[in-house]
């Protein structure tokens, strides 16, 4: 009997009828004599629901009750899916992470998995049971009940499928698997049918919010093969795996959209050692995600020959702007920088392929293909599988919509 492990996410789960749905879903499968893990999420909006009550009562409520307050939510879609699987004469068992032996560090709000010892699961199992994990929660050795960060509960599935030895492991969302574009932005998005785990990450981590970037992450380290398809039909979804040759034919495998970006540049910063150091080490403490950072030589504002000075660049998630600009207003200040400009309404274009190794004029190709859409690029970086370009936030669709075409991403327009 195969052991399989499916996660079912927060719209899976979202009211009691679709709770009803997945028991019919999870019965079935067992009825075919699966051996099942199913791991659930919170209903959708009850993790943020959560959030919100708790900083309407204070401000900065301490992490170790947030995780208390945030794991009541997988804990309700566990126990209520339990209870309409006995409904259906199905014997099956909810279990909290820390039953089903989810062994996490202290960083509470966002730990990270240090073991897992499935011992009860695996005894369940051998009873015969469905057992259900809530998903995204954790206990620490010393007892405490942690969170595995938003959308943790890819990371719970992943984790449980990978020391169980799955024969397969399901992810169930709302899309019904990974595309090469978004389907809102270009109607000729086609489902992929195979990807890899980098070319997963690139696209998960640049905007096309299928999972969990640390999930795939950690996919990818223990070999867990598994399948993003939709809980709403029975259509195949993708399978995301190790890397085959065959799958560098593609040379562009997707196109991500980043929305809500907002690009920094520091004009006149004393180049000299230390500087980037101190200022982006003054950013990381304060927990913001820098990305596309561009250096390059820049000319004192006179013309004249002076000290050596440069100019830095990059982007910033554009809702963690104001807290950058605190902070960097300190480092002009105090003569880190002649000058520092703030852009909001840009957006990050990425085309991602694992095929861009070994095919040369990528770049080019897609350059070209903006110019002819009169996109105007205003940064550009690219890492050995992905390029991605900074446009005006209006023109991203169309940036996007050109790639496509011009890698021939695309079949039949879909209907929506
Ligand atoms: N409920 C958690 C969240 O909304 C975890 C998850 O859905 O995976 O982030
Ligand atoms: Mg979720």
């Amino acid at each position: 009997m195969a052991l399989l492990v499916q996660k079912y996410g927060g719209t899976s789960v979202a009211n009691l009828e679709r709770i009803q749905r997945v028991a019919d879903r999870v019965a079935e499968s067992r009825r075919r004599g699966n051996r099942l893990v199913v791991v659930v999420s919170a209903m959708s909006g009850v993790t943020d629901g959560l959030l919100r009550m708790a900083r309407e009562i204070d401000r900065e409520p301490r992490e170790r009750e947030m995780d208390l307050l945030l794991a009541t939510g997988e804990q309700t879609t566990t126990a209520l899916l339990a209870m309409a699987l006995h409904a259906r004469g199905v014997d099956a068992v909810a279990l909290t992470g820390a039953q089903a032996g989810i062994v996490t560090d202290g960083t509470h709000t966002r730990a990270r998995i240090a073991n897992v010892t499935p011992s009860a699961v695996r005894a369940h199992l051998q009873a015969g049971r469905v057992v259900i994990v809530a998903g995204f929660q954790g206990q620490t050795m010393g007892g405490q009940i942690t969170t595995l960060g938003r959308g943790g509960s890819d990371l719970t599935a992943i984790a449980l499928a990978a020391v169980l030895r799955a024969a397969r492991c399901e992810i169930y969302t709302d899309v019904d698997g990974v595309y090469t574009a978004d389907p809102r932005t270009e109607p000729r998005a086609r489902k992929i049918r195979e990807i890899s785990y980098d070319e997963m990450l690139e696209l998960a981590s640049t905007g096309a919010k299928v999972m969990q970037a640390r999930s795939v992450e950690f996919a990818k380290k223990f070999g867990v093969v598994f399948e993003v398809r939709s809980s709403f039909h029975r259509t195949r979804g993708t399978m995301v795996k190790e890397e085959a040759k065959s799958m560098e034919r593609v040379v562009v495998r997707g196109v991500s959209l980043e929305k809500n970006q907002a690009k920094v540049t520091l004009a006149g910063v004393a180049d000299r050692p230390g500087v980037a150091a101190n200022m982006f080490s003054g950013i990381a403490r304060g927990g913001i995600n820098v990305d596309m950072i561009v250096q390059n030589v820049s000319l004192p504002a006179d013309g004249k020959r002076g000290k050596a000075q440069t100019d830095i660049t990059f982007t910033v998630p554009r809702d963690e702007l104001s807290k950058v600009k605190r902070y960097l207003e300190k480092f002009r200040q105090t003569g880190g920088a002649r000058q520092i400009l703030f852009q909001e309404g840009i957006a990050k274009v990425s085309v991602v392929g694992i095929g861009m190794r070994s095919h040369s004029g990528v770049a080019a190709q897609l350059f070209r293909a903006l110019a002819k859409a009169g996109v105007n690029i205003q940064m550009i970086s690219t890492s050995e599988i992905k390029i991605t370009v900074v446009v005006d936030e209006s023109a991203g669709p169309k940036a996007v919509r050109a790639a496509h075409r011009e890698f021939r991403l695309g079949g039949r327009a879909q209907k929506r």
